[in-house]
Order: C-alpha cells, then structure tokens, then sequence
C-alpha cells in the first residue's frame, strides 16, 4: 500500500472513530496535500480542488485545512505560508521543519522538546521550530554545477 494510502485510511479511521463527519471537502483537500509531497499554498489546493468539486470557494478549503490541522494531519509551515501533511503519527506535538530555498522541500523531524534557556515559571505548550537552508540533493546538483 502506497505511503499516501495509508495516511489516508488512517485519517478516515481516526474520523469514523471519533465521530467527526470525513466531508467531500476535507477527503478531497487531504487527498491533494497528501499527493503534493510539497508544501502548497492554499490557492494551489483550491485550484486542484475544483478539478473534483464544482467552484470550491476559499472558505470551503481554509474550513478543510483547519479540521486537519486542528487534527494533526496537516501542518502549516509558517515561513512559506503553506501546508504539508504530517509525515510522521499525527499525535506527535512539536515540530521542526528543515525548509530547502531552492527547491521548497520541507522535512520534518521531531526531536526532545528544548529545555535550556526556558525560563523556570514558563510552561511550554508547543514548540514551532522551522530552518531553512539547501537540502541535501540541491548542495549536491550545486557541487555538480561549479
Ligand atoms: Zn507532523
Ligand atoms: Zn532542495
């Protein structure tokens, strides 16, 4: 079963199981996140949307992407002002995203929650960590290159 398959079915299981409705707009949207492997913008998923559904409007996919997100399915990578879906279980809490500048490829790992530096008195509820910099087949293509 391919990897998008099965986040697929897990996400359609973690619906029917906590009762939450799996909408025409919210399979669609997960879908097209799920196939881009890309951190896409919103307008991008409303344009591949109204290839299934007949004139989506921004609300419908913001409404689509917030269930997932508020879900852990999807996340927003801040500093692109776009979405990907969650590579790994959709539970985890913090995040680190290794954004590439040249090709906009997002990874994401997760690591212990950072303690130094956190002042005593501060509860950490969640951690949003985000760099950015070449990824390894674009150091690579820029070593060919020169
Ligand atoms: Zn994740
Ligand atoms: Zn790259």
């Amino acid at each position: 079963m391919k990897y998008e398959d099965k986040i697929f079915d897990k996400a359609k299981q973690y619906c029917d199981d906590n009762k939450y409705r799996f909408t025409a707009p919210r399979q669609y949207v997960l879908k097209i996140l799920l196939k881009h492997h890309k951190p896409m913008g919103a307008y991008d998923v409303l344009e591949e949307l109204s290839k299934s559904i007949d004139k989506p409007t921004p609300p419908t996919v913001y409404r689509a992407i917030d269930f997932w997100r508020e879900h852990g399915f999807v996340h927003k990578v801040e500093s692109l002002n776009a979405y990907i879906t969650c590579c790994e279980d959709h539970t985890h809490q913090d995040t680190h995203f290794l954004v590439c500048d040249d090709c906009h490829m997002v990874d994401e790992i997760h690591h212990p929650r950072p303690t130094n530096n956190i002042p005593e008195g501060f509860r950490v509820k969640r951690t949003w960590v985000e760099t950015h910099g070449t990824c390894n087949a674009c150091s690579q293509q820029a070593g060919l290159a020169s």
